[in-house]
């Protein structure tokens, strides 16, 4: 498959047949597994549109879209594969209005599709981080972002998570890997507690020069600091300017195709961000192949809006 553009993909997938066949392909290669039991003894019905488990205790049927983020709902899958294609390959994101207007679907079909898409970019079993690792955090909400960096300092030193209503964003990067990324909403979470838990100890850890953050050499190899306060960015392999691009990046997303964020669900906008960041090396086609790989797991309408 090698796509470039959507037109191609619909050409490609011009039938609900041909989208199904590619996802049971996606995900099971050949060994179709029961999405109930895990049985791997299943027998084709209807036509081979779905199929039943041969455990006589499960003897359920089901299709390919079971326990995936496709399961219920009435939206095709040439739609949902567009709609992927679009979030993935778009370097700041689509917003609901946008899918909605080029997918002919109701903005609400288009936040949903957007909230689910979302959730099967989330990593379902990242490893810890290791190496070289920039950490930074920043405040994401609308007033914020405009303040002097000695007001946000102030706020971090707090170390509120919220302040003045906006939301503290860690970013975690493996130099020339990947990123990570925590939204900072428990209290009595600190910072340091978060670096710990995404961050292997035998890793070089590179921060700001945050109070917060003192201490940290005690549980990593080490611990270096640039400060900004004192116009210090680069001091050869010290800098946190990897994370910091990451920052923009996202920062360009969320205030200029989304606008406005609720705290509620930012972290799986920082999830998509992180997605498309750490594919940043691959073809639009082959990101695309690997979303879908990933399509399990799956958020109900209840569960997003909080009912
Ligand atoms: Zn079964």
């Amino acid at each position: 498959m090698n796509f470039k553009n959507l037109k191609q993909l619909f050409d490609h997938f011009n039938s609900e047949d041909v989208c199904r066949q590619y996802l049971e392909q996606q995900r099971w290669n050949g060994n179709v597994e029961c999405a109930h039991c895990g049985c791997t003894k299943v027998y084709k019905i209807e036509g081979g549109k779905r199929y039943k488990c041969a455990d006589k205790f499960c003897a359920k049927k089901f299709s390919v879209t079971v326990g995936t983020i496709y399961e219920n709902s009435k939206i095709d899958l040439r739609t949902w594969f567009a709609a992927i294609y679009l979030v993935t390959s778009s370097k700041k994101g689509v917003s609901s209005l946008q899918l909605h207007r080029q997918l002919g679907v109701t903005q609400k079909t288009a936040w949903f599709l957007l909230h689910r898409i979302r959730e099967m970019l989330r990593e379902k079993a990242p490893a810890m981080l290791s190496n070289m690792v920039e950490v930074d955090e920043t405040y994401i909400g609308g007033k914020y972002k405009n303040k002097h960096k000695s007001v946000r300092r102030a706020a971090h030193e707090s170390n509120a998570s919220h302040v003045d209503n906006k939301t503290c964003v860690v970013a975690l990067l493996e130099r020339n890997n990947k990123v990570k990324t925590h939204v900072h909403n428990k209290a009595g979470v600190t910072l340091k507690d978060m670096v710990k838990q995404h961050v292997d100890s035998s890793a070089r850890v590179f921060t700001d020069s945050l109070t917060a953050y003192k201490g940290l050499d005690k549980h990593f190899a080490d611990h270096q600091v640039v400060n900004h306060y004192e116009e210090e960015y680069v001091r050869g392999e010290v800098y946190t300017n990897s994370v910091e691009g990451f920052f923009s990046i996202l920062k360009r997303g969320i205030y200029g195709i989304y606008h406005q964020v609720s705290p509620k669900h930012l972290q799986r906008y920082c999830d998509e961000f992180a997605a498309r960041y750490n594919t940043r090396q691959i073809f639009d086609n082959e990101r695309f192949e690997l979303s879908i790989k990933n399509s399990e797991g799956r958020l109900k309408y209840n569960e997003l809006i909080g009912k």
